[in-house]
């Protein structure tokens, strides 16, 4: 019988010491990350483009963060191997309609494996309902486990694909009810426009996106759960070819320089104010990177931690 309650005592004090770990195991001080895909713009329309001006909000920001200028999609330019390369760090050749899960576990997975949080602390918002495949992964110490919420279409996979509206309305409803820790959004503007060869839709998809931008780091500031931990990354699945390629800014998925150069744009309590960082990185370091901030390791990425990101 003594032995009975000292046994229950030893598991429930063990668990509560593992409970106590969370957040402890970090040197940085950001605890909260949001990751922000723009759905295929080019850099040029983006940051080379003169005065910045379809992405004013993004350019005032850059101020207080960091902006990579030589950042890559190194793997399939298309919009699930791109995202599966941020969440993953593996540039994996995955089917792009959503009929197939990653290889190998994403960011979440880890995040949730190693904190012992529940699913709600790991969200997936996106408008295109392809991307629930972002939630699980094939190999098997994590399938089906460890799994974050997802929010993805109109209402899962092959629902459909969502207005960018309604994401960006139940990506703040989320935050506020919610209050993830780890959290993906995703615009399908401006690609979305780009495909439907509509010039003035995709230059409108980029400056509407980067309207959601702002409006996302104004909430990040104003709600105490994230102020001065948060950091926030804005970056992309996937350019599109350059003018001299194929049908130009209609589409993307081939090795050309428009569909391979991203952006980056890095923003949190951890990271330097108006820098500008030159040297080429790409998208499977940022699962090491956001590993290495939150206190966990990406232990499939490809990818390696951006030292020089960190203060
Ligand atoms: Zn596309
Ligand atoms: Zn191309």
């Amino acid at each position: 019988m003594k032995f009975r309650i000292l046994t229950i005592l030893f598991i429930v004090f063990t668990y509560n010491s593992c409970r106590n770990d969370i957040g402890i195991s970090s040197k940085y001080i950001t605890q909260r990350v949001v990751i922000v895909v723009v759905d295929g713009p080019r850099y040029q329309e983006t940051w080379n483009y003169k005065n910045r001006s379809f992405i004013s909000n993004r350019n005032e920001l850059s101020k207080e963060g960091v902006l990579f200028t030589n950042f890559k999609n190194t793997g399939i330019t298309l919009t699930n191997p791109g995202h599966t390369s941020i969440v993953t760090g593996v540039n994996q050749n995955i089917n792009n309609a959503g009929a197939q899960l990653p290889d190998q576990p994403s960011i979440f997975q880890y995040y949730l494996k190693e904190k012992g949080l529940p699913n709600s602390a790991c969200q997936i918002i996106a408008s295109k309902d392809k991307l629930a495949v972002l939630s699980n992964c094939l190999n098997l110490t994590y399938k089906n486990k460890f799994m974050p919420e997802y929010n993805c279409g109109i209402s899962g996979l092959n629902s459909g694909y969502r207005e960018d509206k309604e994401t960006f309305k139940v990506a703040l409803q989320t935050l506020a009810n919610k209050h993830p820790n780890l959290v993906l959004i995703q615009f399908k503007e401006p690609d979305a426009s780009g495909h439907a060869n509509d010039w003035r839709g995709y230059v409108n998809g980029i400056q509407k996106t980067d309207e959601y931008i702002g409006l996302i780091w104004k909430y990040l500031q104003e709600d105490s759960y994230y102020f001065g931990k948060t950091s926030l990354f804005v970056t992309n699945d996937h350019g599109r070819h350059d003018d001299n390629v194929s049908n130009g800014f209609v589409n993307h998925g081939d090795n050309c320089n428009g569909c391979r150069h991203i952006e980056l744009l890095a923003i949190g309590p951890d990271f330097s104010k108006g820098k500008v960082i030159s040297n080429s990185y790409n998208q499977t370091d940022l699962a090491s990177t956001i590993g290495t901030i939150l206190g966990f390791k990406s232990y499939y990425s490809q990818g390696k931690t951006i030292q020089e990101l960190l203060k």
